[in-house]
């Protein structure tokens, strides 16, 4: 494990970096720095690793950086691994099936978990919350270097890069959650309705499910304040005429072990550096959950951000990193944005359908996964 103070043999100064978030993000960066090189404060307001949660798909070059952070092998032990994606329509009929291509299915509170262990002792840990950039931070002249990883609605990015950049509300909702059991196996994939989508895939130890929709505008659906036991109850009547699994699903499914959110954005941003404070993860770049990229996208920033920091002066590492990720992470928020509109189409599902059954052909077979 690395220690402080650093060893005389580097020559670069030592230098203090402040992470804003522990989560996903946050933490792979904490853990991938060199300990060496920088004193690391990680903030963080949950006082508590979380609980309850659903599965991440990690996809391959998510999970080349997991490798990195030294954690991929014990995600993998814990995670089953998809043979298939399927698109299907709401009574169930595949549409298209493709394989999977080694993506696992990561619990959350687990990859988490791992993540927050693979952090060496050298970083120095405040639980609370960050209340706002420094002036220091935003001065090329100082030597500190502010890493906002505080998600969708990062104080960091709306300090520094302006009230503009406010996260943005979409009208739906997503609830989810975990059953027991492996209820998934002949009914895995994606089932997209009229306004609706509903996902069924594997979880360590049972069957992951996700269902979004639109919220209707309902108070019992407001963001901040959502009742997940009645979003639980909307969702039964909502998919109640879709495929036998949907329902055998939703009705196994305990409000205890389920969560509801409404989906946040971010807008559009120009760059994720701004003098000696970058962006990573949700703050720089949350999107919809439709391509299943988010949390992917913020192990591999935290990675190619500190590779660059271990590898580089500061400014060129941050310059380096913002040129790296912008483009990519942006046309994935885009994309993700765009298949939200195919997925949860209204007047224009039927056409989709037909576009969507005449592309599929005969569904194909495919191996099951390794593990
Ligand atoms: C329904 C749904 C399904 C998803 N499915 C997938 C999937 O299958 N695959 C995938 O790759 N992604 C998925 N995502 C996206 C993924 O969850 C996010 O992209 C990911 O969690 C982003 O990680 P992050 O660390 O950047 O931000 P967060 O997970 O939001 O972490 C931010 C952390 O910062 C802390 N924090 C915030 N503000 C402050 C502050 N001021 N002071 C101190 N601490 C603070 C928070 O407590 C939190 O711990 C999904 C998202 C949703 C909503």
């Amino acid at each position: 494990m690395a220690t402080w103070p650093p060893s005389s043999a580097y020559t670069q100064p030592v230098q203090e970096i402040t992470i804003v978030g522990g989560g996903i993000a946050g933490l792979a960066l904490a853990a991938r720095l060199d300990a060496q090189r920088f004193q690391v404060t990680l903030y963080e307001q949950r006082t508590q690793l979380p609980a309850v949660g659903t599965s991440l798909m990690m996809w391959p070059k998510a999970q080349e950086a997991l490798a990195a952070v030294g954690i991929l092998d014990a995600v993998r032990a814990s995670s089953p691994a998809l043979a298939v994606g399927s698109l299907r329509s709401a009574a169930g009929d595949p549409w298209l099936v493709v394989p999977a291509g080694g993506t696992v299915a990561v619990s959350r509170p687990e990859l988490i978990r791992l993540l927050d262990s693979a952090v060496p002792d050298s970083v120095r840990r405040v639980t609370g919350r960050f209340e706002g950039a420094s002036p220091k931070a935003n001065s090329s002249k100082g030597s500190e270097v502010l890493v906002g990883a505080d998600g969708v609605g990062s104080v960091v990015r709306r300090s520094v890069w302006g009230e503009s950049t406010r996260p943005r509300l979409t009208p739906y909702v997503a609830v989810r959650g975990v059953v027991p059991g492996r209820l998934w196996e002949d009914c895995s994939g994606e089932y997209w309705g009229r306004g609706d989508l509903f996902g069924i895939g594997p979880a360590a130890g049972g069957t992951n499910w996700y269902a979004s929709f639109h919220s209707g505008f309902r108070p019992e659906l407001a963001p901040g304040e959502i009742d997940v036991g009645r979003a639980l109850e909307l969702a039964r009547l909502r998919f109640d005429g879709h495929a036998a699994a949907i329902r055998e699903v939703l009705t196994t499914a305990e409000t205890e072990a389920t969560l509801a959110q409404r989906i946040w954005t971010t807008p559009p941003l120009a760059g994720y550096v701004r003098c000696r404070v970058a962006l990573v993860g949700d703050a720089a770049h949350a999107m919809t959950p439709n391509l299943g990229r988010g949390a992917c996208e913020a192990v591999i920033d935290a990675v190619t951000l500190a590779d660059h920091l271990n590898s580089r002066p500061v400014d060129a590492a941050l310059r380096a990193y913002g040129r790296q990720r912008l483009l990519r992470t942006q046309a994935l928020r885009l994309g993700s944005a765009a298949m939200m509109r195919i997925a949860l189409a209204g007047r224009l599902q039927p056409v989709r359908d037909l576009v969507l059954r005449a592309a599929g052909g005969r569904p194909r077979k495919f191996p099951p996964p390794s593990n």
